[in-house]
Formats: structure tokens, C-alpha cells, sequence
């Protein structure tokens, strides 16, 4: 289990996080998520062993991450951490890169470990390419591999498909989080992307103002967005008397208290996200096809 206790960093005299407490279980997997600038970078960093903490511990276990001050190597062989800016070797080839840190006293069970990563990243028909060549996505893939080549205990992953394509990037993110539940390797994922988060995370954290604004499942989350940023992170939402609505809770029924004026509609795929004026104010809902704009329709809340 990791344990982050009552951290608190500052770079020079900023303070970026203040008072953070969570832990993560054995095989769990933890999102982390926040606006730009919120300080899910530094988190990562800090949990790593980067950085020295202004005050509070992190413990693996029973092992204290300590920072460079007391350690001269940063990092434990238990923790692997993949950067928002990954860093490769260039001048050798995608299979050199991911079995750098293999031991070459097994070279079968070497060539199979990094046959099987390579599987995992989607990229086995470009082993014996070299880095240097690759695109963005390619290479985060190269180092999503290379952080699982040694099996860690907990893997930290900073906005681990940012650079990979929508072509590939719902496959791989079933690949990559599946590999790491079958291993039960915990993960620490900062996103701002919600397709990270949905349907693979079993515990979100959102990160607001240096601190934890909220800790749950994405399901509780999802359900009760106590705040207008946790709502945001979901969808395209309302507020209307004081009460957080969805654009796909509210639907056009016959009549009723809530008369809307269209001014846009927005074609979604399998649905129009539609924008109309509510007593002066823009009101968002989903709705099956398009509308005329100036056209009025009823509002209803469903659930
Ligand atoms: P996020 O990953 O959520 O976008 P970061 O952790 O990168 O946020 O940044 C949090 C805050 O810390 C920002 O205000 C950023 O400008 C600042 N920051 C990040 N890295 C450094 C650094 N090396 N030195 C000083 N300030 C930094
Ligand atoms: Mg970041």
C-alpha cells in the first residue's frame, strides 16, 4: 500500500500542494485530476522521490520514499514512473530501449519479456526500428514499456496517452490498464482527460487550490459533482436552482416550468449537444436530433 500523509510541497517559496493525504491499495488503480497547472506533475514527482517534501511522508509499505537529500540514486526498483516528457534512448531500436534494464545473463527470458511488452504497447512491427524515428505517440509507448519491463509494484503515469492518436488510444488504454490489474500493479495516472479515468480507475482524486477536493469512485463522483470543476471533468452541464444538471439529464418534454429559446445546436455523433437561453442564462441539453434555432422547447430533469 502506498501512503501519502499530510504532504506539503513548495518550488522555491509556491507552494503547489498543502496538506495531501491519500493511499493507494495493492493493484489499485488511482486517478489523479485537476485543471492545468494544479499540480498533478508535482504530485507524480513528489510520490517518486524528486523532490524533497517541505513537510509530511510517503511510505510503500513499510519503505519511506525519501528524496534526494537522503538518496543519492532517485527512484526504488518497486516504483516506476513514466514523464509527461518521456525520455528515450534515440540512437537504438524500440526492443533496446525497452530491455535496457533486463539483465542479459537471461537472454530467452529477456527476448520473451520484451516481446510481451512490446505486445502490450502495440507496437511489436516496430522492434528493431530506432527511437529517434518514431512519432510522439510511438515513443510514450516505447516508455509506457520500458516503466513495465522490471514488473514494478506501482507505476506513476503522467497523462500516459497525451501524444497517441484517437486511432489507437481506446485500445491501448484497455491494453495498458487491463496488463496492470492482471498483474495487480497499483497505479497513479494524472490526466485531465475523462476517457483516462471512465471505466478503468477505481479511485479518482481531484486536485484544486493545492489540495484534495474530493476522493472517491468515478461512479460517486459521477452521481453527486458536488462542485462545478468535478462536473466539468464529466460533461457539458448546467446549473439551475442551485443544482448541478447534466446536458443528458435534461430532456424536451410537452411543457413545464423550464422554457427554453435555441440558439445552437451541436452535432455529436450519436446525439445533438444543444444550447438554448434559460431566463437569460445558456442552457445545455442532449437531444436526438437538431433544432431550429429560435425555436422554443420544455425542459425537463431526468434521472
Ligand atoms: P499539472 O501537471 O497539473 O499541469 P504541475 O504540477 O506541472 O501541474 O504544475 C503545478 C504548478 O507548479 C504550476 O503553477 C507550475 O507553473 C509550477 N511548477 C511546475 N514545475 C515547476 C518547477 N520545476 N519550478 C517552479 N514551478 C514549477
Ligand atoms: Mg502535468
Amino acid at each position: 500500500m502506498l501512503q501519502a500523509k499530510h504532504i506539503t510541497f513548495s518550488y522555491n517559496k509556491t507552494t503547489v500542494l498543502e496538506d495531501i493525504s491519500f493511499v493507494v491499495e495493492k493493484g489499485e488503480h488511482l486517478s489523479i485530476i485537476g485543471e492545468s497547472g494544479s499540480g498533478k506533475s508535482t504530485l507524480l514527482k513528489v510520490i517518486y522521490g524528486e523532490y524533497d517534501l517541505d513537510n509530511g511522508q510517503i511510505f510503500w509499505k513499510d519503505q519511506e520514499v525519501l528524496g534526494p537529500k537522503y538518496n543519492l540514486v532517485i527512484g526504488y526498483d518497486f516504483m516506476k514512473y513514466v514523464a509527461q516528457e518521456f525520455d528515450l534512448m534515440p540512437f537504438i531500436s524500440v526492443e533496446e530501449n525497452v530491455g535496457k534494464f533486463l539483465s542479459n545473463f537471461f537472454p530467452e527470458e529477456k527476448k520473451q519479456r520484451t516481446a510481451e511488452l512490446l505486445e502490450v504497447v502495440e507496437l511489436t512491427s516496430f522492434a528493431k526500428t530506432k527511437v529517434k524515428i518514431l512519432s510522439g505517440g510511438q515513443k510514450q509507448r516505447v516508455a509506457l514499456a520500458r516503466a513495465l519491463a522490471k514488473q514494478p509494484e506501482i507505476i506513476l503515469l503522467d497523462e500516459p496517452f497525451s501524444h497517441i492518436d484517437n486511432f489507437k488510444k481506446q485500445s491501448l488504454r484497455r491494453s495498458i490498464f487491463k496488463y496492470l490489474k492482471d498483474k495487480n500493479i497499483a497505479c497513479i495516472v494524472a490526466t485531465h482527460d475523462k476517457d483516462d479515468v471512465l471505466g478503468f480507475a477505481d479511485k479518482m482524486i481531484v486536485l484544486n487550490d493545492k489540495k484534495i477536493h474530493a476522493n472517491n469512485t468515478p461512479q460517486y463522483l459521477y452521481s453527486n459533482p458536488e462542485k462545478p470543476l468535478i462536473a466539468s471533468f464529466f460533461g457539458e452541464f448546467n446549473i439551475i436552482n442551485n443544482t448541478i444538471i447534466y446536458a443528458n439529464q435534461l430532456q424536451v418534454v410537452e411543457t413545464s416550468t423550464l422554457k427554453a429559446t435555441i440558439t445552437q445546436s451541436y452535432f455529436k455523433g450519436n446525439y445533438y449537444l444543444v444550447e438554448g437561453n434559460l431566463n437569460g442564462n445558456k442552457v445545455f441539453f442532449e437531444h436526438h436530433v437538431d433544432i431550429d434555432k429560435g425555436k422554443t422547447v420544455f425542459l425537463k430533469r431526468i434521472d
